[in-house]
């Protein structure tokens, strides 16, 4: 596979394509630290979003006779990778980081051209991966307890982190390496191993991914890919008595399929799912700044992020002049392939999810939403072969409007003007979704007062609606998950056990009160 390296000039807007890599015919599995031919007679074909004529290798549809092997090769590296000292575990991390950063352009690259997003953003993505495999490998060295006092004498009570077994990795195809590594580097850093399931939508920056941890020096067994479709390969690993968790990444309906089954088994689950993120702006607000967080959480990586701003909630008074301010911002977004400079947003991953936003498009029609910007698909010239959208503004929405309670996944931005500080909370409140939330101000009393009343796992304030840094706790409340924070150094907590220690070193009989 050729390594494409980044030109050094910046060649005008849609005029040069980024070097390409050359796609697998079949994508393989990575079973036992070997990579195998699937025996699966039927696949999917990866398709490239900016032009559909274009198939970028063929992903089996893997047997469960394969997932079997696969669970069992995870099964069987167990008992000395859990005995392997965590700091050892945190240096094969150290390792797999190092050729992540040798690797960005070449998986910047893949991830743009099978994924949508333009090289800019991939090239982001690849660095946040990178950091949080950086930052897990020191989570070996401080894989530690607590001491607790004790109500007896010679009685050292302490406490051990464990880990859980096999677990299984099921990621969706919108960030296809930052969320496989922040959910696979705290679980092999903890002494777990794996059975990764990537997007089958997103095959190749998962298999580039895993070759990389490879080379990096993985044990045999310690991890495991496995192509195929999320109904029979996800759901088999759900099933499989020999897993032990399931840290998954995705939509609420499959989320919620995912639970409810692992709950008949009392198996432990992390859900991570949807977002509506608000961003709220109020009249003492930087405007100019506000817009642009705005654009950029709107428009950026097409809107297929769950943390995007797909609600701007803006007080009456600065309305107007606002939506002037984002209007200004869609024109200048340039749509085309993710891999031509001067790109600014790419296309919707794939056919389904194109037709879901083109939908949303019609609602808003339907429901009286003033169109400000886009509002269609584009279909002429270097547009004419992908699942283009326009960057789209909606103003006047009403907080029960459909726009405005469901997740699109793409490129639209309902404005939802308010009269105050407390409706514009009450709006942003008001939808099933709690993962990330924004407010502009500079009134430092009502910034304390959002940060207490908004229901949201992460709070910017003068800060675009972003996943945020490595090192610091992700995740959502209410409809966006269960069972998480997923990165920073709770990121292990959900993938080990506290096992509690009483030592007795009196080496007598004594009477105890503790039951
Ligand atoms: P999805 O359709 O739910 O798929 C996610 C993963 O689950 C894929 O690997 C999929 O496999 C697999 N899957 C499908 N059915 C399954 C089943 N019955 N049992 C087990 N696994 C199954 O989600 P998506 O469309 O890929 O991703 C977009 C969604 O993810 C959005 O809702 C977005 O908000 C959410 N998301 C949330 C976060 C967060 O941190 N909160 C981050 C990113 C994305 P196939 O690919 O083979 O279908
Ligand atoms: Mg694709």
């Amino acid at each position: 596979m050729s390594t494409p390296t980044a030109s050094s000039k910046e060649p005008a807007a849609g005029k040069t394509d980024r070097p390409r890599p050359t796609p697998p015919a079949r994508y393989r599995n990575y079973i036992g630290g070997q990579w195998v031919e699937s025996l699966a007679t039927k696949n999917a074909p990866n398709v490239s979003p900016a032009d559909t004529r274009v198939t970028l290798g063929q992903v089996p549809l893997s047997t469960p006779a394969e997932v079997d092997a696969a669970v069992a090769a995870a099964a069987s590296a167990f008992p000395a990778w859990r005995e392997t000292p965590a700091p050892v575990r945190g240096n094969l991390l150290v390792r797999w980081a190092s050729l992540l950063t040798q690797h960005t352009d070449e998986l910047a690259a893949i991830l743009a051209w099978e994924e949508g997003k333009t090289f800019g953003e991939a090239r982001g993505e690849v660095l946040k991966a990178t950091n949080i495999v950086e930052f897990m490998a020191g989570e070996g060295r401080r894989m530690g307890g607590h001491t607790i006092p004790s109500e007896m004498p010679r009685t050292f009570v302490y406490t051990v982190k464990a880990p859980l077994g096999p677990v299984a990795v099921i990621t969706p195809w919108n960030f296809p390496i930052a969320i496989p590594c922040w959910k696979i580097a705290p679980a092999l850093v903890a002494g777990n191993t794996i059975v990764f399931k990537p997007a089958t939508l997103t095959p190749w920056t998962a298999m580039r991914a895993v070759e990389l941890l490879h080379e990096a020096g993985l044990p045999p067994g310690v991890l495991n890919l496995i192509f195929g479709s999320g109904s029979a390969v996800g759901d088999q690993l759900v099933h499989h008595k020999a897993i032990r968790a399931v840290s998954f990444t995705g939509s609420n309906e499959v989320g919620t399929h995912v639970y409810t089954e692992g709950a008949k088994r009392l198996l432990k689950v992390q859900c991570e799912l949807g977002g509506k993120n608000p961003l709220v702006v109020l009249e003492d607000a930087d405007l100019e700044l506000a817009a642009d967080a705005t654009a950029q959480g709107a428009f950026g990586s097409t809107g297929q992020r769950c943390t995007a701003t797909s609600r701007a909630i803006v007080v009456n008074h600065v309305a107007d002049r606002f939506v002037e301010l984002l209007a200004a911002r869609a024109k200048k977004v340039v749509v085309g392939d993710p891999l031509k400079d001067g790109v600014t947003m790419g296309p919707s991953v794939d056919d389904g999810q194109f037709q879901t936003v083109l939908k949303y498009l019609d609602v808003a029609k339907q429901e009286g939403a003033r169109l400000v910007a886009g509002g269609c698909r584009l279909a002429e010239g270097d547009h004419a072969n992908g699942h283009f959208v326009a960057p789209t503004i909606y103003d006047g929405v009403s907080p029960g409007m459909r726009i405005a309670k469901e997740e699109i996944f793409g490129p639209v931005l309902s404005v939802i003007r308010v009269k105050d500080f407390e409706e514009a909370v009450h709006v942003a409140n008001d939808v099933e979704f709690g993962l990330s939330s924004s407010l502009y101000t500079n009134d430092v009393n009502r910034m304390y007062r959002f940060v207490d009343l908004i229901e949201t796992g992460i709070v910017h304030v003068n800060s675009p609606t972003v996943g945020g840094e490595a090192q610091a706790p992700f995740g959502g409340m209410k409809g966006t998950g269960v069972g998480t924070r997923e990165q920073g150094s709770v990121a292990v907590d959900f993938f080990t056990e506290l096992k509690t220690v009483y030592a007795d070193y009196t080496g007598t009989k004594r009477t105890t009160n503790i039951y």
